[in-house]
């Protein structure tokens, strides 16, 4: 028998993840049968038409043309400073929250996400999120020691379920010193929905009173990473101003990635923002992620940090930039136009769809479901909640007839 090489904390540990083997299961079918005859709603990149890998044009030039130095040498560990205020502007743009703000380099959005979690809640603490939800989060609070629970995100008419989140906030708060909640807006993954500007406030105000009542704290992780393609730039960041003035018991942390905004996936270069109303509880967030940073990764891709740099120096650069981003957000969105159409001909239920990469329809047995679907050569993602599909990577031309298709698999198990 095999005697285990790994400490009690690891053992065990596998990350099975769902979606590189949905992935996979395409990618093989692709390779027997062609792949314009195989329907990939599996991944979570940016593909055209002709299902190629899309790079903005302006990001490439910036990054290929950058002195050597700047792409090898390393950067400070918190991020160098201009990439530290210009990634607040690119995060918050004309909606910039009053308070003291304070951000750090993070390996994209995920190593964000580790750190919030690392630094703001105890070993064995409980972090909620949505029950839709990107299962990254979950590994990461289990890799930490963490748990992760879940509220119904969304109530039968659709707005956001409030009291669902009050509930368990309320009940574990009684149970820990502090509770932390993530929530991915706008352009939620996996459901494309976004939360208002009122729903943000209550949410931050229901906070306050569950701090206050128990004299504890609260931490409100925001999610940003597909804020770039979540409709008018203005108009989706005028959340923030919900995050104006908080109460002393509510800190703040919005996560940017470049990973989505910038087509730089693989460069792994994100930042974590604290808004407070305390600068002492931004100079510690500094501190303590700067060090934890230090203990895990060191320092972050430099190259990167110059590119949303010059990017966001410079305003022909940001206005080309931004015509792109536009231009794939207005790809996805035709795309989500003839499956939400679709959909509703043939009476699929579906999350209320805003903007983002992808979809989701609500279904049990979702691993069924997408089993049936492989019969047509299509393949999605199977969760806990039901089907995701990636508006992202499927070209227009083959988005009719899956919606249908998806609704005689839903009515087949
Ligand atoms: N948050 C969500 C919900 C995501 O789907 C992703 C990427 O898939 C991220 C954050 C950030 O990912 P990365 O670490 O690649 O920037």
């Amino acid at each position: 028998m095999y005697n285990s090489f790994a400490a009690p904390q690891a053992k065990g540990k596998a990350a099975n993840d769902i979606i590189f083997a949905a992935n996979a299961l395409a990618v093989a079918d692709a390779a027997a049968i062609g792949a314009e005859n195989v329907t990939n709603g599996t991944i979570g990149a940016i593909l055209d038409d002709d299902s190629k890998l899309v790079c903005l044009p302006t990001v490439e030039a910036v990054y290929r043309n950058l002195p050597i130095n700047e792409v090898i040498a390393y950067a400070p560990i918190a991020g160098t400073p201009d990439f530290l205020e210009k990634v607040q502007v690119a995060t918050f743009g004309k909606s910039r929250p009053n308070g003291f703000t304070s951000a750090v380099a993070t390996t994209g959005g995920t190593g964000g996400i580790h750190h919030a979690i690392w630094n703001y809640t105890e070993a064995g603490d409980t972090v909620i999120t949505a029950d839709w939800y990107w299962g990254a989060y979950k590994v990461l609070c289990l890799d930490m020691g963490r748990k992760l629970d879940t509220y119904k995100m969304l109530t039968d008419g659709g707005t956001f379920n409030l009291p669902a989140l009050t509930e368990k906030v309320n009940a574990l708060l009684a149970k820990q010193n502090s509770i932390m909640v993530i929530i991915n807006t706008p352009a939620h993954n996996p459901t494309g929905y976004s939360l208002t500007t009122e729903d943000m406030e209550q949410v931050v105000a229901m906070l306050n009173k569950a701090a206050e009542e128990t004299g504890k704290q609260a931490i409100l992780f925001l999610d940003a990473a597909y804020i770039d393609y979540a409709g008018e730039k203005d108009a989706v960041r005028e959340v923030f101003k919900a995050l104006d003035n908080l109460p002393e018991r509510v800190l703040a942390i919005v996560q940017y990635s470049m990973s989505k905004g910038f087509t730089m996936y693989g460069q792994r270069l994100g930042a974590m923002i604290c808004v407070t109303s305390s600068e002492a509880a931004a100079k510690e967030f500094f501190e303590i992620n700067q060090y934890t940073s230090r203990a895990t990764w060191s320092n972050n891709n430099r190259a990167a940090m110059r590119t949303l740099v010059q990017i966001y120096s410079d305003d022909a650069l940001l206005t080309a930039v931004e015509a792109e981003r536009d231009h794939y957000y207005k790809m996805i969105k035709a795309r989500a136009d003839i499956f939400v159409e679709e959909a509703k001909a043939c009476g699929l239920p579906m999350i209320p769809y805003i903007a983002g990469f992808f979809l989701s329809v609500p279904c049990a047995n979702s691993q069924a479901v997408c089993d049936i679907l492989h019969k047509d050569h299509i393949y999605l993602v199977p969760l806990a909640a039901g089907v995701r599909i990636a508006l992202c990577s499927i070209p227009l031309q083959k988005i009719p007839g899956i919606a249908a298709k998806l609704n005689d698999a839903l009515k087949a198990v």
